[in-house]
């Protein structure tokens, strides 16, 4: 079981009286709190989720140290899906890098294809 520490509903925020595992103030609200969890998303966003998470995995495995020249087939192979990425980036030399998340790459017209990472960001310290 999970704790609430807080002592709040966590649909409607009221305080909770009563034992100390109790996480909803009332069954409507413990109702409510399992249908948000059962709600799915639309299959074709599952889907487009599905592809950009397994091309992203894919970028990732190819390059571990964050620079790699390699072939579009090999890219292919792995079944990585060209026509979906997350966001573009062009660079001051006109190149435009394809981004799934956090790992990059560029296709020239040789089929050679390079794989960049974008630097991490550096967590804010409160
Ligand atoms: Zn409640």
């Amino acid at each position: 079981m999970l704790k609430n520490p807080r002592n709040k509903c966590l649909v409607c925020q009221s305080p909770l009286v009563g034992r100390r595992d109790k996480r909803f103030c009332t069954d409507s609200c413990r109702s409510i709190h399992h249908q948000q969890l059962k709600k799915e998303l639309p299959p074709v966003i599952k889907r487009v989720n599905q592809i950009l998470l397994s091309n992203r995995e894919i970028l990732a495995e190819l390059n571990p140290e964050g620079k790699k020249t390699l072939s579009r087939d090999t890219l292919l192979r792995k079944g990585f899906d060209f026509r979906h990425f997350t966001h573009q980036v062009r660079t001051r030399t006109g190149n435009t890098y394809q981004f799934c998340y956090d790992q990059g790459y560029i296709i020239f017209e040789d089929d050679k294809v390079v794989l960049v990472r974008q630097e991490q960001e550096t967590p804010k310290r409160k």
